[in-house]
């Protein structure tokens, strides 16, 4: 990976903002989308039934994937293959005894530790895939994912209490022998019995594997696993309030305004935008995640959900559209940014035209999705999207392949 980045210096890709306000609450939804994406929903759970906060509505079959509840007091409208909708309603009695009867658990006197612990975080709604993972130094990377994404300074700063309860959480959860904060090299911080690693904090050097490759020295080091400061928060949360997960820490900005939110699972984009008081005007667009690794959207009713970084809002006219079949004029830029040093120029060509395989030799799976190359591509190819598009087509090709094999293997070939 490269050392050096032609944007070092740019100011709009600093990650260190200076930003310590503590987090607002975001508003309560009057209705929430909740993924459910691999989930199973619970016998009970149907259209019609009335919910509560902290009500269990689902389960994922993996073990490091948390359980799905209700954020709010509502009825469930529908349920589809991706998504339980969810209208916010006025709790009778009856429902607010049931609401006021969850109970809360008290993590910090519990016993379990490492793998013991998995199954009690996923049944607080906590993904504990990268949490627990198996390694020597586990990594926490403190650094804003993106430019425009400001949340990171103050969870580390400003919310002490949930940052030192998730740390506690994550000493029991890891294997790992040696815990390491990864934080900006401007920034004055310490953290009882942690080793602190000051790294660039200029994009793209949030990506994970450059956080790594800062840390160690070294390009993919055996025996070192990395996590993000957002995943710590969630575990502080938990340990903190003692209840199910359903909120995430999110920026919500544009020109005019940004600030960082806790808001509930699933609240719409939509109520979100009108919550921060931004109008949308014709030709803006609507970003989830941030600016830079974010996915656009057509509609005002998708929904935040746990993990999500941000929600942007790019006013027209302030940074080109991209043009989905705009040809590639070989300028080079591309290739030039690419801290990956592939060739991202090939690589979109490659997926425009459905050449997956070459992407494949390419070195794709190297790429670290950053998306410095579409935001410099002149001309505005969403180059980005077509590697993500080929990722997701190989990825599906190996599924694929993987279960023909195993089904030879079934049947004894
Ligand atoms: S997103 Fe583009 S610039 Fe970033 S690593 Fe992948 S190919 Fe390179
Ligand atoms: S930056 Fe855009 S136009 Fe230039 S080589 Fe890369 S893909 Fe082609």
């Amino acid at each position: 990976m490269k050392e050096h980045f032609t944007m070092l210096t740019d100011p709009r890709f600093c990650l260190s903002n200076g930003v310590t306000q503590r987090f607002g609450m975001g508003p309560m939804p009057k209705t929430v989308r909740l993924n459910r994406e691999g989930f199973a929903v619970d016998a009970g759970i149907k259209k019609k039934t009335l919910v509560y906060p902290y009500m269990h509505l689902a389960t994922h079959p993996a073990p490091g994937k948390g359980d799905l509840f209700s954020p709010i007091y509502g009825v469930v409208t529908d349920i589809t293959e991706r998504s339980v909708f969810v209208d916010a309603v006025e709790p009778d009695e009856e429902l607010k005894k049931l609401g006021a009867s969850v109970e809360k658990l008290d993590l910090l006197s519990r016993e379990e530790r490492g793998e013991e612990l998995v199954p009690v975080l996923k049944g607080l709604g906590v993904n504990t895939k990268s949490l627990g993972q198996k390694c020597e130094t586990l990594i926490v990377n403190c650094l804003n994912p993106d430019p425009g994404v400001t949340w990171a300074e103050p969870m580390l700063l400003s919310h002490t209490k949930t940052f030192a309860l998730g740390m506690e959480m994550l000493r029991r959860l890891s294997p790992a022998k040696r815990i390491v904060l990864a934080i900006p090299s401007n920034m004055k911080f310490r953290h009882r019995d942690v080793d602190i690693a000051r790294v660039p904090y200029h994009y793209p050097a949030s990506v994970n594997a450059l956080v790594i490759k800062s840390v160690t020295g070294k390009e993919k080091p055996e025996g070192v696993g990395i996590v993000g400061i957002h995943n710590v928060w969630s575990l502080g949360r938990v340990a903190l309030t003692g209840y199910p997960l359903v909120e995430t820490v999110i920026t919500i900005g544009s020109l005019i305004h940004n600030g960082n939110y806790i808001v509930r699972d699933g609240s719409t984009i939509g109520e979100l935008i009108d919550f921060a008081n931004i109008e949308l005007q014709p030709g803006d667009t609507v970003v989830r995640g941030g600016p830079l690794r974010g996915e656009s959207l057509d509609k005002l009713d998708r929904s935040i959900t746990k993990g999500a970084s941000g929600l942007f809002i790019v006013e027209s006219g302030t940074i080109p559209p991209m043009e989905g079949h705009s040809p590639c004029v070989a300028c080079g830029s591309c290739s030039a940014i690419c801290p990956a040093r592939l060739r991202p120029d090939m690589l979109s060509r490659y997926a425009e035209f459905g050449l997956h395989d070459r992407c494949y030799d390419e070195y794709i799976t190297s790429c670290l999705e950053c998306g410095l190359c579409g935001y410099v591509c002149i001309a505005r190819r969403p180059v980005l999207q077509y590697i993500r598009l080929a990722k997701e087509k190989l990825g599906l090709k190996l599924l694929k392949t993987a279960g023909v094999y195993a089904e030879r293997v079934r049947q004894g070939e």
